[in-house]
């Protein structure tokens, strides 16, 4: 991807050096694997000073020369370089043209949304995370644009869902918080067809286990405040296109709206995506253990886990991510009390969010879903013995030992 960063100002001839060099760093890039990607990926480092990371450009604004002779930068809510840093290193890792960085997942998908206009619907899979319904049950729906709630693992249910104001499917796989897998690249060819876009929330899988771009997708948004950043200290969003004009209507979007990503956060997120990869491989081998575990469990009455070869829509889930991801959701046993669980919990910490180095558990009823009305939250299974795990890194025999004890104890 030719970042903004290098399109802007390349008047003088050592910006234009700069993006010569850049033009063949491109090549090589396309032959990068992931894991070298995720640390050389979008700018590899300062060609002013040489310094291997994009620094913290801390600033609102930019020197001019002269009236009309910027740097190719002027205010930091429509550029700052890093942020550009950023943003280019997510398009390069979902496979897109452009990216955009924004101040929380929901400003993202808040920016995404207002590509569309009165009178529009979306479909949105059925269990969203209760924020991406909120927006457009609570904000959107004033400005007259509307949604339908939609089973997005059926293919010929949503196409039978779709009416002349449909112009976009929201899709998230795996689904917050019953993982519900839906076939991606299915939808995706279903949109084409009826000339939709496909947007995809990636949060819960990142582009190191899944592509939906590569899938067919136009869009692909996520909570950066998850796996991305990965530590739990930051909250932001990313948008990825790889269509022309959705990047030059978001670029317009972001900058009039302003919801953007401050330098020290961009900075940040920037560092936790460089170790992703290995982040990722130890949540999900983690994650394969417990889930394994918590299906032979006396005290456990169901589990949800991709990853698990008869878990509904395991093989898609493989076929088009790397693996089953580190979230597991787990139903206790009838006679179980899910606050005895929860205050019985000493290592696992009861907290909204998921994607950190730590394991952390959360009530979905209670927190992350407890904006979607209780009968909807029935309906889709959302019960309140229902547990929601983001597997940590930690030492998978710590995790379970503490998992296992607030079972027994609930
Ligand atoms: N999408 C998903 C799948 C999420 O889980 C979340 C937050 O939990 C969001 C979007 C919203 O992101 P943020 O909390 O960064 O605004």
């Amino acid at each position: 991807m030719l970042s903004r960063l290098f399109k802007r100002g390349a008047s003088n001839q050592k910006e234009r050096e700069t993006e010569g060099s850049r033009s063949a760093k491109e090549k090589v890039k396309e032959t990068m694997k992931d894991e070298t990607l995720v640390i050389h990926g979008g700018i590899d480092g300062d060609k002013t000073t040489g310094a291997v990371n994009v620094p913290i450009y801390q600033t609102s604004t930019y020197k001019q020369k002269e009236l009309g002779k910027s740097t190719g930068w002027e205010y930091s809510r429509t550029g700052n370089p890093t942020r550009a840093a950023l943003e280019a290193l997510i398009a390069d890792l979902e496979g897109g043209s452009a990216g955009f960085a924004f101040a929380s997942g929901m400003a993202a998908i808040t920016a995404v949304l207002s590509l569309f206009k009165t009178g529009d619907k979306i479909l949105l899979s059925k269990n969203v995370y209760g924020g991406t319904f909120r927006v457009l049950d609570k904000v959107f729906d004033s400005f007259g644009l509307s949604y339908a709630l939609s089973d997005t693992e059926d293919i010929a249910s949503l196409e039978a869902s779709i009416t002349p104001d449909v112009k976009a499917v929201l899709v998230e796989s795996p689904a917050n918080p019953l993982l519900a897998v839906t076939d991606i690249a299915g939808v995706a060819q279903l949109a084409k067809k009826h000339g939709l876009l496909t947007i995809v929330d990636n949060t819960f899988m990142t582009p190191y286990l899944q592509k939906p771009l590569k899938l067919g997708a136009d869009i692909v948004v996520h909570s950066a405040t998850k796996y991305l950043g990965g530590h739990s200290d930051l909250v932001a969003g990313l948008v990825v296109t790889n269509r022309n004009d959705t990047a030059e209507r978001l670029a317009f979007i972001q900058n009039a709206t302003g919801g953007v990503l401050g330098p020290f956060d961009s900075f940040l997120l920037v560092r936790g995506i460089k170790t992703l990869s290995v982040r990722m491989d130890r949540h999900v081998a983690n994650a394969e253990i417990l889930a394994a575990r918590l299906l032979k469990h006396p005290g456990v009455s169901r589990v949800w886990y991709p990853g698990l070869p008869d878990f509904p829509g395991h093989d898609i889930q493989i076929r088009q991510g790397k693996s089953g991801g580190a979230m597991i959701s787990f139903e206790l046993a009838e006679k179980k009390d899910h606050r005895e669980f929860f205050r019985s919990l000493k290592l696992v910490t009861l907290a909204e969010s998921l994607g950190g180095v730590e394991s952390l558990a959360c009530h979905p009823a209670s927190m992350t879903h407890a904006s979607i009305p209780k009968e909807t939250r029935k309906s889709i299974g959302i019960t309140d013995r229902l547990i929601r795990l983001s597997v940590g890194i930690e030492d998978v025999e710590d995790i379970w030992s503490d998992v296992d004890s607030a079972i027994t104890k609930a």
